[in-house]
Formats: structure tokens, sequence, C-alpha cells
């Protein structure tokens, strides 16, 4: 099938890493040196990974590609719970089992922040 999906353009690359963990359903890995998207079923193709990128070498494109797999990306989300690598709110540190995490950018840094905590961080 047809649909939009992450490109990434190895030349831009660096590998720094900072794009693995925006992605909630771990479908970024740093493979050699360089952002691959080894499983392609496992990106929905939202793109918040896109903006992380330093370099620009992150952009959605149409093409060909297995359709996005939610109970695949459900598993491999359990998987980095199990092993402390899920996505976490920066303040209170509940995953997305406990709380809704929303993508954010915080004292420069990318980050996950959760509703509950998201008024405090705003307002203090
Ligand atoms: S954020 Fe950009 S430069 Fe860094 S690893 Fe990901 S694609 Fe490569």
């Amino acid at each position: 099938m047809k649909r939009k999906i992450v490109r990434i353009d190895e030349e831009k690359c660096t590998g720094c890493g900072l794009c693995v963990s925006p992605c909630a359903e771990g479908a970024i890995e740093i493979v050699d040196g360089k952002a691959k998207v080894l499983r392609e079923e496992l990106c929905d193709g939202a793109g918040v990974c896109l903006n992380v990128c330093p370099t620009g070498a992150l952009s959605i494109e149409e093409r060909e590609a297995p359709a996005f797999d939610p109970a695949a990306a459900e598993e491999n989300l359990a998987a980095k719970r199990a092993e402390g690598t899920a996505p976490r709110c920066l303040r209170c540190s509940a995953d997305e089992s406990r709380a809704v995490l929303l993508f954010a950018r915080y004292h420069g840094e990318s980050t996950w922040v959760c509703t509950r905590c998201l008024p405090v961080l705003i307002h203090g």
C-alpha cells in the first residue's frame, strides 16, 4: 500500500539519536551511526520526530510501505516499558499507560510531558 511514512536522509544524518525517543512506537533506531526505520510497520507517519532533527534529515514522504500496525507498535511499546525505556513524563515519570503524554520542547530539550503536569510547567 502507498502511505505516509518517515524518510531519513542518510547523507544529512549524524547519528545523534535525538529522533529516537520522540518516536513512541520505537520505529527509529541508530544502526552503525545512522538513524534507520528498521520496522516500517511501527511508523505511523505522524512526524513527531521531524522537528527534533538538527540537520533536517527527517521528512515525511508518501511511498509503498507496510501498513502501520497498532498492535505491533503497542507490543514494542510494552517491551520498552518493561525495559524502562518507554517515554515518560519529565516531571512525574508517568508513562502512557498511566497518563496522556504530549511531546514537547522544554528548556531546549525534546521531551514528554503528561497532561496533568503540563499546566504546572506552563504556569509554575
Ligand atoms: S535526529 Fe536527525 S541527525 Fe539525529 S539521528 Fe535522527 S535523523 Fe539522524
